[in-house]
This record gives structure tokens, C-alpha cells and sequence, in this order.
């Protein structure tokens, strides 16, 4: 069953598409950070209509979270963000064609920024960047 969810207003996946990279789609047997077989680039899903569940369901941090400025839209920034509720954690999948981009700002300081709540809150911020998992602390970055 798809979930209720309040898209910001103005935001939209208009000539994004960087979730049907980084993020793997376990109905498709598609890995993460590579290219869906379905999708056009930068423009959309070539299977729209007939879509899996995962990806009728997914809306990225940047859809979402209205503090994240325009800069955060994935296509631009090359980050996808997250939130694994049950898990507690935030997510940014930084794509691996620009390895630096969580560490440009703003970004970063608002990595750090939601490590440093996360600490308070018993969450983790984690960077996927392929196969690498960095673990965001505070004032510190441990892989
Ligand atoms: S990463 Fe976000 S904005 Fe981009 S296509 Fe996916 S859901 Fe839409
Ligand atoms: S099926 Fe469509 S929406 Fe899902 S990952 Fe592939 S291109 Fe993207």
C-alpha cells in the first residue's frame, strides 16, 4: 500500500532521476550506484506506470525535509538523503562519480550539523558512497 506523504511544495523529481542510480531495488534485483535499466536519464522511469512498489513508495529527503534548500536537490548536489526511521538513521547516498560532494558546503556543515542531533537522539548519520559506509560523527569521520 502506497504511504501518505506531504511533498514540499514546489519541489519535484523534474529532471533528477539520481535515486534510480545510487539506491539499489530489491523487486528489480537492481544494485545500488548503477544506472536502473528502466530509466532515462535525467529526464524519468521508462516503466512509470508500471513501476515496483519500492519505487512508488520512495521519496528522497530532498521531497520531503523543507529545511533542505533547492542546493540539496540530488540531480545538483549528487546526494540522495534518507531517513530510516526504524532503523534511526539518516542516509546520504553521495553518488561515487563525485566522491567529494558531501564534503562541499553547504552540505557538510549540515551533515555534521544532523550527526551532532543525531548523538542526542540515538541516531546515526551514515555515508554510503558505493560500497563504503562512513559513519558521520560530530567533529569526526570514521569509515
Ligand atoms: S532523488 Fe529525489 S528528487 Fe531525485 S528523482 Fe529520486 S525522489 Fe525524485
Ligand atoms: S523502475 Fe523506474 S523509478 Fe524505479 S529505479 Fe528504475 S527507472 Fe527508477
Amino acid at each position: 500500500m502506497s504511504q501518505q506523504v506531504e511533498v514540499v511544495p514546489g519541489r519535484n523529481c523534474d529532471g533528477c532521476t539520481m535515486c534510480c542510480k545510487l539506491l539499489s531495488v530489491a523487486e528489480l534485483d537492481k544494485p545500488p550506484v548503477s544506472w536502473c535499466t528502466l530509466c532515462d536519464v535525467k529526464v524519468g522511469c521508462n516503466a512509470y506506470a508500471g513501476r515496483p512498489t519500492e519505487c512508488r513508495d520512495f521519496y528522497c529527503g530532498y521531497l520531503l525535509d523543507p529545511t533542505l534548500d533547492e542546493r540539496w536537490k540530488p540531480s545538483h548536489c549528487k546526494l540522495v538523503v534518507t531517513r530510516e526511521e526504524q532503523l534511526g538513521e539518516t542516509l546520504i547516498h553521495n553518488d561515487p562519480a563525485r566522491p567529494d560532494a558531501w564534503r562541499r558546503e553547504p552540505f557538510h556543515s549540515q551533515i555534521l550539523a544532523w550527526a551532532g542531533a543525531a548523538v542526542a537522539q540515538g541516531r546515526k548519520v551514515i555515508i554510503w558512497q558505493g560500497d563504503a559506509k562512513i559513519a558521520v560523527l560530530p567533529e569526526a569521520q570514521t569509515a
